[in-house]
């Protein structure tokens, strides 16, 4: 029996495996199913994926580059034990309209919104990085705009606080539970219990009830799809690997879904291993975490021994979530893509390491990625490629990044 490709999910009942799923109030069923509708038409209409792919063009700045890092590659050879090292491509998502990779997730469900009728968007967030794309694709598209944020994360980020409000968004504060992102989605589904007539809740990553993590990787692929044809076009060749940072799993899902049928090529996502390895002190839930529901879908979560989802810490904010996407759940249990972690200070020292060499101040999220690619790079042969997924920007990380870093100095 010839096995179906591991790109053919998730199957009707939103399962990828037995992970996914749809555990949500009844309220939501419903909008959920008009959602998943909407959704299989849009994809096949030509008249949405033309509006979508102008806006991506015009609006966004796509196609994002794909950038030869040659002093990144020269300092992963000089790591290695045999002199040789891979080529190291950066897929150069930080250089988006709004500075990450979020946009393109944001102005598809924005259009999505309109064609469903409804003229509301709500929206979580946590750093403010996916509200602020929120919010400009609802400035765009005419939609008025709300966003949850946990009064914590919102003094933590007061700039993209200020940012939503000038693009004409009102900023909800919460104030329950840690005052932090899982705060903040908790309450962006209460409303949208209440509000589903005429309002759409706008999902930041490949998390949440089916339809969520199939549309938003669906949105996010784009990266991919470029970043395979540059590669063939720049060494002619797949790349031999993949390398993205995982936070709820949205940039890495949309680089590497491309690739999944291609088991040539090697995919590895990164999470934040924080401070350590105890519960607390990381964020996780593929290397370290449990099955579990969290947030409507069955993954990998990081719990404590009474199954109450834990307390998370990363330097970087994008990354400090107790969950992650179930497509991932189902890729690590089939071996297909491999996990591995990246401290804070690793992190920080590839925060550095990338601005100096390159004069790329990448997010302190990307910058994950780009700690474990530079040693991987190392273990690799001379004529191999190594692509990483630039997630974003780092103008949102300096000051936290300069605090570490003064931090760190004896
Ligand atoms: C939000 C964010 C992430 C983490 O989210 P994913 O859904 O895992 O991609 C990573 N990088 C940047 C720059 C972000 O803003």
């Amino acid at each position: 029996m010839t096995q179906a490709p591991l790109s053919n999910v998730p199957n009707t009942a939103g399962r990828f495996g037995p992970f996914g799923g749809v555990y949500v109030p009844e309220t939501l069923v419903a909008a959920l199913n008009q959602l998943e509708t909407e959704y299989t038409r849009a994809k096949a209409d030509p008249a949405f994926q033309l509006d979508l792919n102008n806006l991506l063009g015009t609006f966004v700045g796509r196609p994002t580059a794909l950038f030869a890092a040659r002093a990144l590659t020269d300092h992963a050879r000089s790591l290695s034990k045999s002199g040789e090292a891979a080529h190291i491509w950066l897929k150069r998502e930080d250089l988006c309209h709004s500075g990450a990779h979020k946009i393109n997730n944001t102005l598809g469900q924005a259009l999505l919104t309109k064609r469903m009728g409804k003229p509301r968007i709500i929206a979580e967030t946590g750093a403010g990085q996916h509200g602020v794309a929120t919010a400009t694709a609802a400035a765009h598209l005419g939609l008025s705009c709300e966003v949850y944020m946990g009064s914590e994360d919102a003094r933590r980020q007061r700039l993209n606080v200020v940012r939503m409000e000038l693009l004409g968004a009102k900023v909800i504060t919460v104030d329950s539970g840690s005052k932090t992102l899982k705060d903040a989605t908790n309450e962006a589904m209460r409303d949208w219990m209440a509000s589903v007539d005429n309002t759409h809740y706008c999902l930041g990553s490949v998390v949440g009830p089916h339809p969520f993590p199939m549309i938003v990787r669906d949105l996010q692929t784009i990266i991919g799809v470029e970043a395979k044809h540059q590669c063939l076009g720049a060494f002619g060749a797949l790349p031999n690997a993949v390398v993205a940072c995982v936070g709820g799993g949205s940039n890495a899902a949309g680089i590497f879904y491309p690739f999944i049928d291609d088991h040539a090529v090697a995919l590895i996502g990164v999470e934040a291993g924080g401070a350590g390895p105890l519960l607390g002190q990381h964020a996780a839930p593929l290397c370290c975490g449990e099955p579990g529901v969290l947030h409507g879908s069955l993954s990998y979560v990081l719990q404590d021994p009474a199954g109450q989802t834990a307390d998370v810490h990363s330097c970087s904010a994008g990354l400090d979530y107790p969950g992650v996407g179930p497509e991932h759940a189902f890729w690590k249990d089939t071996g297909r893509v491999s996990y591995t972690s990246v401290t804070d200070d690793e992190a920080l020292d590839a925060f550095t390491l990338i601005s100096q060499r390159e004069g790329i101040i990448p997010a302190l999220e990307s910058a994950h990625a780009i700690a474990h690619a530079v040693h991987l790079a190392a273990t690799m042969r001379a004529g191999q490629h190594l692509l990483v997924n630039l997630s974003g920007r780092g103008d949102k990380d300096v000051d936290e990044a300069h605090r570490l870093i003064e931090a760190r100095k004896p």
